[in-house]
């Protein structure tokens, strides 16, 4: 398989390059240039199959030229080494659960699937790759968590000190060996900033060899077609009978993009629901026909605020670029605070299962837009106990109701590597990572 840039496809990519520049160098997103397609049978008879093994099948013709199988399967066993339960909410109402891997939400599946697939192809360079990423919280835990102690990888992860969640902090700069958080005095857009400023640094990149590990990558984004197939197979094995409607919550669109491209393989699905949160640019997009990014908005499903999705324009073009063809299988919505907050309520008191706020975004989507007498399947991308503070502003001691304790070693102040906002300390320290 070879890859193009969506804005030029005149030329085409190897895989390994795409992996280690993330973006194409005209500034566009990479995509296979083909979408395989999957076998019949072995979708039909996919409950026949483990998890690596699905991982395997539906990973290894994006790859196949570039990694021998045995290769790829012990990469696929380690980044799928826990639990993608399907649970019955109620009737047709399904549940898919993504955060039951180290850091308690879905980035686990594409952090680890990277981590490994660059370790892989850096094996045989002599020189350490560097891999450095900015987050506001989620992406950081499970970029920590899944590039710990891949050889020949070292790691900076910059936060904004001060603005992280305590646990997300902890799961930021627990990791340590070849993980180096550092705590940035300022916020997520100064961390963004000195991220870019590395990249843009030529003498930097001469002497130091380094990419990012953001969701715009395709390397986190194949992994997560896995989990739908994955899911398919467990709903036959329930013995569900009838295609899916697939509800996802929704902020830069790459999980939603992973789900439409494994429909593209051959994944039997209805239809999809983008459930997004206040940031409603793709909602509004379907009803006007204008796509017009906004400020991002501060709401309680966080990860979900996004004012610019950035892997929209990939799953347009998986609809041929085309509003009307997109329409005919998927809707899109926005839910508010306000529904979040009726959602976790409601999913507790109705139904005794606790959801976090993202988790309660699809699930307020799929209810609304679902029929009952439609196989519905929301996507749960992150524990609950990740959001303890929301929760209990909504259901008094929900977690522990629930049965969710958590007790973790608060990172000390004073413990933790801080750094100012200052591109030239960024740099020094660098340079002495990647020594
Ligand atoms: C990142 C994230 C999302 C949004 O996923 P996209 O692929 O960006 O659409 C949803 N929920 C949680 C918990 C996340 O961390």
């Amino acid at each position: 398989m070879k890859y193009l840039s969506l804005a030029s496809k005149d030329k085409r990519y190897p895989l390994k390059e795409v992996l280690f520049k993330g973006l194409a160098p005209d500034g566009s997103l990479f995509m296979p240039e083909s979408i395989p397609q999957l076998d019949r049978d072995f979708i039909e008879n996919m409950a026949a199959y483990d998890l690596p093994e699905i991982a395997f099948r539906v990973l290894k013709p994006y790859m196949d030229e570039d990694i021998k199988d045995d290769e790829l399967r012990a990469i696929t066993r380690e980044s799928f080494n826990f639990p993608i339960p399907v649970r019955q909410i109620d009737g047709n109402l399904y549940v898919l659960e993504l955060f039951h891997g180290p850091t308690q939400a879905f980035k686990d599946v594409g952090a680890r699937f990277l981590s490994r697939i660059l370790g892989y192809f850096n094996r045989n360079e002599d020189r350490k790759l560097l891999v450095l990423t900015a987050t506001s919280g989620d992406t950081g835990g499970a970029v920590a968590n899944g590039f710990h102690k891949v050889e020949g990888i070292e790691v900076i992860v910059l936060y904004p000190k001060g603005k992280v969640s305590p646990y997300q902090e902890y799961q930021i700069t627990s990791p340590g060996a070849n993980v180096h958080a550092i705590a940035v005095e300022g916020s997520f857009d100064d961390c963004q900033r000195l991220v870019k400023e590395a990249f843009r640094d030529e003498d930097l990149r001469k002497i130091v060899y380094m990419t990012s590990a953001n969701s715009i990558n395709i390397g986190r984004l194949l992994p997560q077609m896995v989990y739908y197939f994955f899911a398919y197979a467990q709903l036959r094995a329930m013995g569900v009978k009838g295609d899916p409607v697939i509800t996802v919550p929704s902020g830069n669109f790459g999980n939603i993009t992973a789900a439409v491209l494994a429909h593209k393989m051959g994944l039997p699905v209805k239809r999809f629901v983008a459930a997004t949160n206040a940031n409603d640019v793709v909602p509004r997009f379907f009803k006007s026909g204008v796509y017009e990014p906004h400020q991002t908005i501060v709401t309680l499903a966080n990860a979900m605020d996004v004012g610019d999705p950035s892997n929209f324009p990939r799953m347009y073009e998986l609809y041929n670029n085309s509003l009307q063809d997109i329409k005919t299988e998927m809707i899109s919505l926005s839910v508010s605070d306000a529904e979040i907050k009726k959602a976790i309520s409601e999913g507790f008191g109705k139904y005794s299962y606790l959801m976090d706020p993202h988790t309660a975004a699809a699930y307020t989507a799929a209810i609304g837009q679902v029929d009952k007498s439609e196989i519905s399947l929301f996507v749960s991308t992150a524990h609950p106990f990740k959001f303890g503070e929301v929760i209990d502003d909504i259901i008094p001691g929900g977690l522990e109701k629930a049965g969710y304790t958590i007790d973790f070693p608060k990172p000390e102040d004073g413990g933790r590597d801080v750094m100012s906002a200052d591109y030239l300390d960024l740099k020094t320290r660098i340079a002495i990572v990647a020594r």
